[in-house]
């Protein structure tokens, strides 16, 4: 069920939102070679419950051990943080998070790159982060999602990058996944219509190579099928008449 927020729930996911954006920059900037990303899960966790007050949504949801998602290079997304998993110089490192605040949260991801990473490597990051922002172009009360899905593909695809399909953004409000499923791929005009005060993540996930994905053994951990680079990016973001307010920058 697609639920609407009233203007109350969206103005406490407005600041989950802004505790998560704030925990997002904070990563971007203490990310260095040498670091693992279990010290980042704590930086995250601490500044989410401790500074905050807040709750970091992702820790328990269905079983997962941690604040942060933190995923290297071919991995995708749901990567568990680790002592033993040391950031080096020109990794590409995926952090994503979520926030929640009076039974309501907010969703985001970020791409980071660990000092100096490959041209290959800066372009599927920007690629990604600005396929983010050429999908939101089009998004306004009435759009449809394939409008969506599809501006981020032609982005995406114009760009030399493929769209990994399994993997997509969601409804999120009283729980982190709500409907609708929010793809990163479709058809214009096709797709549910949205409407003002409904609350979506929208995250584009693009791999340098193809678009296949395969699971781990740790039963989390999502990498490219073929081991190139994937990255990722995401904001939780409402509708409105005439476009969309970004919660989670
Ligand atoms: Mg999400
Ligand atoms: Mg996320």
């Amino acid at each position: 069920m697609v639920t609407v927020k009233s203007p109350e729930h969206i103005e406490i996911m407005r600041r989950a939102g802004k505790i998560l954006g704030d925990t997002l920059r904070l990563l971007e900037e203490t990310a260095k070679p040498g670091m693992t990303t279990k010290e980042l899960d704590e930086i995250a966790y601490d500044f989410i419950v401790k500074r905050n007050h807040a709750i970091p949504s992702f820790l328990h949801y269905d079983g997962f051990p941690a604040t942060l998602c933190t995923s290297i290079d071919d991995e995708i997304v749901h990567g568990i943080p680790s002592k033993k998993r040391v950031l080096k110089e020109g990794m590409l490192l995926k952090v994503d998070c979520g926030v929640g605040l009076e039974g309501y949260h907010t969703d985001a991801a970020r791409t980071i790159a660990i000092g100096e990473v490959s041209p290959e490597k800066r372009k599927l990051m920007e690629v990604t982060k600005q396929s983010f922002f050429e999908g939101i172009k089009v998004l306004k009360d009435g759009a449809r999602l394939g409008t969506l899905g599809h501006a981020i593909q032609t982005y995406a695809e114009a760009n030399g990058m493929s769209v990994v399909r399994e993997l997509i953004g969601h409804g999120i409000g009283t729980t982190v996944h709500e409907d609708p499923d929010v793809p990163n791929y479709g058809h214009e005009g096709r797709g549910m219509r949205l409407s003002a005060n409904m609350t979506i993540a929208i995250e584009p996930m693009l791999n340098l190579g193809g678009k296949e994905i395969c699971q781990l053994a740790d039963g989390w951990t999502i990498v490219t099928a073929d081991g190139s680079p994937s990255a990722h990016y995401e904001n939780t973001v409402v509708i409105t008449d005439d476009g969309v307010e970004i919660l989670t920058l």
